[in-house]
């Protein structure tokens, strides 16, 4: 089978191939099935009393089941527009449809001789085309395979069409079922005897071996399947389960009450149960699967979002963060008329200290810095940032000159208290920064490039005045 695209496949139980976990369930119920057949088997004839409940409640339990796989099965056919899951999903909505027909026309369920004037072999006719109809559908399922079942129209048709294409496949099985119990009912005197009192005659047997050996085959042609996807293995069990329901309660058996006749539509019921359940659990165990994922793709994204704006070696915030937040907090400064600060921090002969200590070493130095200037940070709208290699910048919104200076200081007395020893440094034994700063001026304004060029130029008095120090752009003073 072409496979289109793999994303495709996944989550879908119809498309899905089927893995050694679905073939372990699948052959341990066709191994129960068969064990409780062969158990059923020798008295399978043996008279039971007639409990009037149990049709009634047979009967409503599969159609529900049979109409909830009818949905689940069209909206796959929605989903993924193919023509084979339609007429799976009309095989089930048949199967509903035909069990309400086979409930109304039962003698004595609604009226001792059933409804709409049937006659003895009415339901007998009517459970006869409701096990050929299914076995039909899954024939026309089975045969249709691969990407084959995307007749060309389907592949480009949209919400509509697809919803079009369901509507009539339903119109069809409810006309499809109606005509039938319209006509077993209408030509009653017609009909085959099929049942005799409770007994099914030679000529009911051999229709219902006919439909029997129909079963068979939508079981052979389901097993040919090539790529065998996760719905063909249940649906084999189905028509297994199917199968053994058909010989016990209608081919090995005797007639209507008997533990065969019971045994069988028991069977059914499991049939029809075990597709809808494993359709549920799919869902669930996909939904549950769709939800880690969501999860883990949200904690992926929180985490390059987080790298994206940390400077990997000193968890600073890093330049693009840095740019993002200064253009944010200079746009409120202005908006409310308040001052913000910036701060550029430039560590004093670094070149030496690397080519003396090596690579490593200046690493080590940079965190140790990055970590004394994060600490200076007191507010919450302060920012500590890495401004390139070896400079750190402070953004301080709402911060007078007065009080960026004595920040500005603050970092370069932590930077000094860290007392890493400098061999190469002229100025000093000790790692040291040079510091120069700028305040927005939010009457007149000022773009973030002016502030910095401003911050630029008093770090560079800095430098000249001797380093390891502060330097103010706003009146031009360098303090030692
Ligand atoms: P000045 O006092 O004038 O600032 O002298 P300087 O040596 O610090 O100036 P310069 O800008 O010439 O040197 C900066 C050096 O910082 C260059 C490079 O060796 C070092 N550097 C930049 N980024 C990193 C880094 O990520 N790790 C390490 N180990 N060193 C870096
Ligand atoms: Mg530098
Ligand atoms: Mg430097």
């Amino acid at each position: 089978m072409q496979r289109s695209s793999k994303r495709e496949y996944w989550g879908h139980l119809s498309t899905e191939p089927a893995g050694a976990r679905e073939f372990r369930y699948a052959i341990g119920i066709a191994i129960f099935s068969t064990l409780v057949f062969v158990l059923v088997l020798p008295f399978a004839g043996k008279p039971l009393p007639q409990v009037a409940a149990f049709i009634p409640m047979y009967v409503t339990a599969l159609t529900i089941c049979d109409l909830i796989t009818a949905a689940l099965l069209f909206s796959q056919f929605r989903a993924l527009q193919r023509i084979e899951l339609a007429i799976l999903a009309g095989g089930y909505m048949f199967t509903a449809t035909a069990t309400v027909a086979y409930a109304l026309i039962f003698p004595g369920l609604f009226s001792a001789s059933g409804l709409l004037g049937s006659g003895s072999q009415t339901s007998s006719a009517l459970y006869m085309f409701w096990h050929a109809g299914f076995p039909l559908a899954v024939i026309g399922y089975a045969l249709l395979e691969g990407d084959g079942a995307r007749l060309p129209v389907f592949t480009r048709l949209q919400r509509k069409k697809v919803l079009v294409a369901i509507a009539i496949t339903v119109t069809l099985v409810l006309m499809l079922v109606s005509g039938f119990t319209a006509m077993v009912t209408a030509g009653r005197e017609q009909l085959p005897v099929f049942l005799e009192g409770h007994r099914t005659t030679v000529t009911g047997k051999l229709f219902l071996i006919g439909i029997w050996m129909l079963s068979l085959l939508a079981v052979w042609v389901l097993w040919r399947r090539k790529q065998r996807t996760v719905l063909d293995v249940w649906l084999l069990v189905v028509m297994c389960v199917w199968v053994f329901d058909l010989a016990l309660a209608a081919v090995l058996n005797t007639g209507r009450y008997d533990l065969g006749w019971y045994a069988g539509r028991i069977y059914g019921l499991l049939g029809a149960g075990s597709l809808l359940f494993t359709l549920l659990s799919e869902n669930a165990r996909h939904y549950a699967r769709l939800v880690r994922m969501s999860a883990g793709l949200r904690a992926s994204n929180d985490q390059l979002w987080h790298l994206s704006l940390r400077d990997g070696l000193t968890e600073l915030a890093n330049r693009r963060a840095f740019d993002n937040y200064l253009a944010e907090q200079m746009a409120v400064s202005i908006r409310h008329k308040r001052p913000l600060a910036l701060v550029l921090i430039d560590v004093d002969y670094f070149k030496p200290y690397n080519d003396h200590y090596g690579h490593p070493s200046g690493d080590q130095c940079l965190r140790q810095l990055a970590d004394a200037i994060r600490s200076c940070c007191k507010r919450p709208a302060d920012m500590a940032a890495r401004y390139g290699g070896e400079e750190f910048a402070l953004i301080l919104p709402d911060t007078e000159p007065a009080g960026a200076i004595y920040i500005a200081e603050a970092a370069r007395a932590a930077v000094a208290a860290l007392r890493i020893d400098h061999a190469r440094c002229p100025t000093g034994a000790h790692i040291s920064v040079s510091i120069g700063l700028s305040v927005l001026d939010p009457v007149d304004g000022m773009t973030a490039e002016q502030l910095i060029v401003a911050a630029d130029g008093a770090l560079y008095r800095a430098k000249d005045a001797g380093r390891n120090r502060v330097a103010s752009a706003a009146d031009g003073s360098v303090a030692v």
